[in-house]
């Protein structure tokens, strides 16, 4: 039964082959048997789930239908889930219920997906490896030794591991893309405004963007459908009409123009993932793709743009964790400033604290036109090389990580290590654009994923390529040893 994607599941609910009772209580057993190996989850919703499982299989009962009705998901454990925990992965979040649902939430539970729990994540969302949780790193289902990526970390080593068959993730500077690569997963990152962001913890709000994980492109079109549309709530929402995405995934790719950036194959990606990129877009041609080389001069200033617009942005969303209003708290505190400084600087992990100084340096007034401000210029340089490229092609397509998942623990203590790690992601949070991650092949038995790029609002053409894709190829039918 866990082998199951949304698709198929849907497919058996409304066949009655089983009810979402039964399979919910299926998963929870298995998260019960196999997580403590993981430790994907944060919080698990037993209660909660069957509650809805039960809802579910009423609503059928009353001839109701749709493809998330009786889904079970998880929910990243940054998006607000009334009266459970939200932690967002740091000791400052730890004791905070939220008092309302994050719109994406409240969506998805309409459409009758079933909650099992909230996924681990790397603190405040921010890292690429899921080792900054207070609640300890997350293993890869893949090779133990290993990290599952960041930060929605949780939601890919759940999914990959056959605990449940789609979670939502977040992506910033490509949290969502990232892990799915380093599982085996298809991940989609939506263009800026297309899934609401209220009630999802900001880190970086002119970057963080909500998206599904899951094992098919398929599914990903299911939970998109939940997740997309206008929300009158989050100001930077677009009030923009949400196509059928399941509709679009099987037109033909004949003419189709892809364009594959010459600066993407330097020296830092290992030789063994560009053949696979490589082999990815043979398979494509294939099928009727057409291929040019393209480039995207700017592409080499995007780590450090990014290293200076996210912390900045992180410094400010973040001041309001205070001791205060919510969360945290020191003890004993002599004074005001006593509070505020003990309370965040015992509340908040080593990354967070790096990342709150590094953006409240590049805003401080004597630094802010040399830093902030440049950052914000090669921002728009990126943006406009994509429009560019997207002038003379439809999807552009590139490797997601120039790596596999590297072990736990070695890249702590040199954070940069890890921040180069975001060199193929990080430019379309930059400039808002779509994004996906399929698999693509393995490397030392650790998977490696091909990443596509469309225009904005092309989220269908992501998904159709994908799926055209994944129709000719296994490689994300693989399943982990031992899970
Ligand atoms: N690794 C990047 C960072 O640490 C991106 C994280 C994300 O997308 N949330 O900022």
């Amino acid at each position: 039964m866990h082998q199951m994607t949304l698709a198929e599941i849907a497919r058996g609910l409304a066949d009655k082959k089983f009810s979402s009772e039964e399979l919910t209580k299926v998963l929870l057993a298995r998260i019960a048997q196999l997580d403590p190996q993981l430790n994907s989850f944060i919080s698990l919703t037993e209660e909660l789930a069957l509650q809805q499982a039960k809802a579910a299989d009423v609503r059928r009962a009353n001839g109701e239908s749709g493809a998330l009705l009786g889904a079970p998901i998880a929910h990243k454990d940054l998006f607000c889930t009334q009266g459970i925990r939200t932690s967002c992965g740091s000791k400052m979040l730890d004791n905070f219920k939220a008092p309302y649902d994050a719109t994406v939430v409240a969506r998805l539970a309409a459409a009758g997906a079933v909650t099992l729990g909230k996924t681990n994540m790397d603190e405040f969302a921010m890292g690429s490896a899921n080792e900054s949780s207070y609640y300890g790193a997350v293993k890869n289902p893949w090779n133990l030794e290993h990290v599952p990526g960041g930060s929605s970390g949780g939601s890919a080593a759940a999914v990959a591991a056959r605990l449940l068959p789609a979670a939502t993730g977040t992506d910033t500077g490509g949290s969502i893309r990232q892990p799915a690569a380093l599982t085996n997963l298809t991940g989609l990152k939506p263009t800026y405004g297309r899934v609401s962001r209220w009630g999802m913890i900001a880190y970086a709000s002119s970057l963080d963007q909500g998206g599904p994980l899951a094992r098919t492109a398929e599914d990903c079109a299911i939970m998109l459908q939940g997740m997309a549309g206008f929300d009158p709530q989050d100001s930077t929402s677009i009030d923009e009409p949400v196509p059928d995405y399941s509709a679009s995934l099987n037109s033909s790719l004949q003419g189709l123009r892809i364009g594959v950036p010459k600066e993407y194959f330097s020296a830092g990606l290992d030789p063994r993932i560009a053949e696979l990129i490589h082999n990815s877009v043979k398979e494509l041609a294939k099928l009727g793709a057409v291929i040019k080389e393209i480039s995207l001069p700017n592409m080499q200033h995007a780590i450090p743009a990014y290293y200076v617009i996210a912390p900045a942005e992180a410094s400010s969303n973040l001041s309001r964790f205070d001791g205060v209003r919510f969360g945290y708290r020191c003890e004993d505190p002599k004074d005001l400033t006593d509070l505020y400084k003990r309370s965040r600087g015992e509340g908040f992990g080593a990354e967070v604290q790096r990342r709150i100084m590094v953006g409240a340096y590049a805003l401080s007034a004597g630094y802010y036109d040399a830093y902030y401000l440049k950052a914000q210029k090669i921002r728009r340089l990126i943006k406009n090389d994509f429009m560019a490229a997207f002038n003379e092609v439809d999807i552009i397509l590139g490797p997601t990580t120039p790596n596999p998942a590297w072990k736990l623990g070695t890249k702590n203590d040199d954070p940069v290590a890890a921040y180069l790690e975001d060199v193929y992601t990080i430019t379309a949070n930059l400039a808002g654009l779509p994004g996906l991650s399929m698999p693509a092949g393995f490397v030392d038995g650790l998977p490696v994923g091909v990443q596509l790029l469309a225009p904005y609002f092309q989220e269908g053409r992501l998904l159709n390529v994908a799926h055209q894709y994944q129709l000719n190829t296994d490689w994300h039918t693989r399943t982990p040893t031992g899970f």
